[in-house]
């Protein structure tokens, strides 16, 4: 047994089944006190949100958390974000420019102010209009001069992002701030935003027995000896996959 840095999804990866988790969270806190083993948890949620799914699920305290798909980092207990990280997103990055552009689009409405963050704009966007608005609001960033990652999902969310942003990068910083080396990495997921944390070097990746479709169709076209599907759904999925990869 040694030390690994853990990162892992919340929603229906992490949380989805209490009795699992609370599990799977008593040996995560046993193994952070004899090892050091670090707790990382990476979501879409806002920062707003996810300190509400805290409360509400009274998850351990994290050594740090990644906001918003990649677009803030919270390290230990500290309340603003972490500039360096913030500094890296910046590269290319223009909110204001952006947001005109957007602008052209009526038919883009702007998501409440807790889910917007400096490197995040988000609206909401019907699935009827979306094949057509996406590619056109993709083409004026671009004649504008703007690299950015545009992520659509859940048929509702229309996410403008840092091209740097996401969750597989900021996983790869933490790594570097903290010397983890990529093998002793494991990273758990169960959606398509997650394919960003299995599609770098050698982490080990736990696909938990729920995960979506559209990340199951992308594990078995992709096949890696260092991922692992496993049979158990959310918390029990990620205590099969540590246990296969032999790290507790
Ligand atoms: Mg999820």
């Amino acid at each position: 047994m040694a030390q690994f840095l853990f990162i892992t999804d919340l929603d229906n990866t992490l949380v989805g089944d209490d009795a699992a988790m609370k599990q799977l969270n008593a040996k995560l806190l046993h193994h952070r006190d004899t090892y050091g083993t670090q707790i990382v948890y990476s979501t879409g949620r806002s920062r707003t949100s996810y300190e509400a799914l805290y409360q509400e699920k009274g998850l351990i305290p994290p050594d740090a958390v990644v906001n918003g798909v990649g677009t803030a980092l919270y390290i230990g207990e500290q309340e603003k974000p972490h500039t360096p990280w913030s500094e890296r997103l910046q590269e290319g990055w223009d909110r204001d420019r952006i947001q005109a552009i957007t602008a052209h689009f009526s038919d883009l409405t702007p998501q409440p102010a807790s889910e917007q963050n400096p490197f995040k704009i988000s609206f909401f966007l019907s699935p009827e209009i979306a094949p057509t608005l996406v590619p056109e609001l993709e083409r004026q960033l671009k004649a504008a001069g703007f690299t950015v990652t545009i992520i659509y999902s859940g048929s509702l969310d229309l996410d403008i992002l840092p091209i740097q942003a996401n969750k597989g990068l900021a996983m790869s910083y933490l790594q570097e701030l903290w010397q983890v080396p990529s093998n002793t990495t494991v990273a758990c997921g169960d959606s398509g935003n997650d394919r960003a944390f299995f599609e770098r070097q050698d982490e080990r990746g736990i696909i938990v027995g729920n995960a979506m479709q559209e990340l199951l169709e992308w594990h078995h076209a992709n096949p890696s000896p260092h991922r692992y599907l496993a049979q158990a759904s959310y918390a029990a999925g990620i205590l099969e996959g540590l246990n296969h990869f032999g790290l507790i």
